[in-house]
């Protein structure tokens, strides 16, 4: 009998928690949208996908490489980020090019295994060259198959 009293005791205690945090919230949420402003906001369902939450600027999205002005990759295959990486998640593959003097390697092959990817950002640190960064803000990056996470030079360069 006490036992069952116990449990009666708890599931009181859990509707009352639920209740209250139900109720703090839709006032301040309806407060919020009558525009007066609370020192917090309701908590907010957001309706995705057809709703999306923004991202911070400084948010690691999905890789890219940039390009210089003749459209070829800036990266000069110095590997400083296949070597960071700690997932060893970046294939890269050198080439040379004879008629670049300046930069004469340029990656025939620059491969990031996202399935791997822990998204540390740490390649984008150690390129010396700006050429690899993590702004794209994309982030919905589930496949069906895990090939469809290497992400190859076509689509990095995009
Ligand atoms: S973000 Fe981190 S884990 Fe992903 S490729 Fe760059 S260094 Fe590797
Ligand atoms: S660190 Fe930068 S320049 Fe070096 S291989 Fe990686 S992307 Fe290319």
């Amino acid at each position: 009998m006490i036992k069952a009293l116990e449990y009666f005791l708890e599931i009181i205690h859990g509707a009352w928690v639920t209740t209250r945090h139900f109720v703090v919230n839709m006032w301040f949420h309806t407060l919020n949208l009558l525009g007066i402003k609370t020192r917090r906001k309701g908590a907010v369902t957001i309706q995705y996908p057809e709703e999306k939450k923004e991202i911070a600027y400084r948010h690691r999205s999905l890789h890219r490489l940039l390009k210089r002005e003749d459209g070829r990759p800036r990266c000069v295959v110095c590997m400083l980020c296949a070597t960071t990486c700690p997932s060893e998640c970046i294939y890269i593959e050198a080439a040379e090019d004879p008629e670049d003097d300046e930069f004469q390697k340029y990656p025939a092959k620059f491969i990031i295994d996202l399935s791997r990817c822990c998204f540390c950002g740490f390649c984008v640190e150690a390129c010396p060259e700006d050429a690899l960064r993590m702004d794209t803000q994309k982030i919905e990056l589930a496949e069906y198959s895990r090939l469809d996470l290497l992400y190859d030079l076509e689509k990095l360069l995009q």
